[in-house]
């Protein structure tokens, strides 16, 4: 197994192993022994140029792809192994970078209180660059070394530092869609813009990305923080400013806590439920995501399905700050796009394989309180669901499906190498659970249990794993730099 070195040259690169992606709700494909061709150079650098399967020898594929390739036009990723298969990377529909040093301190604290006591006073201290810095390169550093390739991320009121952001992911090669965080009201003083003040710095940061940073794989996000801390002008801007420059990507909050939810009744009398509220500036677009969503009517869950808004379930979030529990069965029966979030650090981690086993604990709590026994089992996800939530599910939601989220050709690569025999890990694995090394029963004499599944051996990692067993992570191609 090995990883790759960027070459200077190369056209093609071609990752040769075991390829296990989701390419619908619940269905985990599995394609041993493949060659995966990545365009290096032109106008499809980063995509997948060829799948084949069944491959012998990767250097032969690519030479059938394009027989024009000279062989020192070619890098071979050999990440072949007994316990070791290629995975997309992972897709973190909801995090903000700038909480990340409070991961893991929330005490007692319930959403209101927790912005007040933890989240503000962090987030107005990285004004200064030299904290920003510190904090941002912390952040993508350790989401990389998870496997997340791609991410949604709130940065904070400060356009500088938001600008830090972008260039951070894209010198370390992560995939991400930065947000400088609108909010003019409803927060301390230390910490507010005015509403022409904030809507100048989106300017500025919109066209920094547009105009200097230029690297494909960072896109802007509009990010009013959620309705509470945005008066009506600065909503009704925002909505403009998303159309005006050709429909934005639009994160924020939505029903996340009863207390919340309130709230936002008494400050727009005049919307019908708080998803209403954004859709009366526009705000509820394909593009948009939706963090939380866990107390929705059923009359909200039809607006969010007309629009095609994402939602990014944040079960690690809900749980540790006691907002309730997401009914996310109920949203993917109605046709809802639902990825999954770390939230950090209203989340505790920014692992999304810690993330995406919480989602599966948070459906079978709802299991357990539903009476009808018939609709136990339907609350709950599986493995194979939560993985896709992880990663196409998640591009869904971002409206970025097209590009990542699976194996195909035509999306780019977007990867990591996942060995659950890495030095150190977590996961072991008996003999007789190798499904390759067709274990003779006959000449044991110890009774053996049945053999296991690839699928076994999948949810093993899924439930024991962590980034001990992520032995690699690209970008459109290239390695990532999580060191
Ligand atoms: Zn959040």
């Amino acid at each position: 197994m090995s990883r790759m070195i960027a070459v200077s040259g190369a056209r093609l690169a071609v990752f040769h192993g075991n390829f296990v992606d989701t390419p619908s709700l619940g269905q985990l494909r599995n394609r041993e022994t493949v060659s995966v061709g990545v365009s290096l150079t032109g106008a499809d650098k980063g995509n997948i140029v060829f799948i084949k399967e069944g491959s012998v020898d990767p250097v032969a594929d690519c030479r059938e792809f394009d027989e024009s390739l000279a062989a020192e036009e070619v890098v071979v990723v050999d990440g072949s192994g007994e316990a070791a298969f290629f995975f997309p990377g992972f897709v973190d529909t909801h995090i903000h970078a700038s909480q990340y040093p409070n991961a893991g301190i929330f005490g007692n604290s319930t959403l209101l209180n927790w912005l007040e006591t933890y989240t503000f006073p962090l987030e107005a201290a990285l004004e200064h660059a030299e904290v920003a810095r510190e904090v941002y390169e912390a952040v993508v550093r350790r989401t990389l070394a998870n496997g997340t390739t791609t991410a949604a991320y709130f940065a904070t009121i400060d356009a500088e530092s938001t600008k830090l952001l972008a260039r951070i992911c894209s010198s370390r090669n992560q995939r991400a869609l930065v947000g400088k965080v609108c909010m003019d009201q409803n927060s301390p003083d230390y910490y507010r813009e005015t509403t022409e003040a904030c809507l100048q710095n989106c300017r500025r940061v919109l066209s920094f990305l547009d105009q200097e940073l230029k690297d494909p794989k960072i896109q802007p996000i509009l990010t009013p923080r959620f309705a509470p801390s945005c008066s009506r002008e600065l909503l009704l801007k925002l909505g403009q400013l998303s159309q005006d420059e050709g429909h934005l990507h639009i994160q924020t909050h939505l029903c996340e806590t009863n207390e919340e939810i309130s709230w936002v009744k008494s400050l727009f009398p005049e919307c019908e439920t708080y998803t209403h509220v954004y859709e009366r500036f526009n705000l509820l677009t394909r593009k948009t995501v939706l963090a939380h969503c866990v107390h929705l009517t059923d009359d909200e869950a039809r607006l969010i399905k007309a629009a095609e808004s994402g939602v990014s379930h944040c079960p690690t979030s809900n749980s540790s700050l006691t907002s309730g529990e997401c009914k996310v069965r109920w949203l993917l029966d109605q046709g809802i796009k639902v990825g999954l979030g770390t939230d950090v650090s209203g989340g505790f981690t920014c692992n999304m394989l810690a993330v995406a086993r919480q989602a599966h604990l948070v459906s079978r709590h709802l299991a357990m309180r539903e009476q009808n026994q018939k609709l136990r089992d339907h609350w709950k996800l599986s493995v194979p669901e939560v993985l896709f939530l992880a990663t196409l599910g998640g591009a869904q939601a971002l409206d970025m499906d097209e590009k990542i989220g699976s194996f195909e050709v035509g999306k780019q690569f977007d990867a990591q190498l996942i060995n659950l025999k890495s030095p150190g890990s977590n996961v072991d694995i008996f003999a007789w659970q190798r499904p390759t090394l067709h274990i003779n029963h006959a000449n044991n004499r110890v009774r053996l249990p049945p053999g296991t599944t690839n699928e076994d051996l999948i949810a093993k990692w899924f439930f024991n794993g962590d980034d001990r067993n992520v032995s690699g992570v690209w970008v459109a191609g290239n390695p990532c730099h999580s060191t």
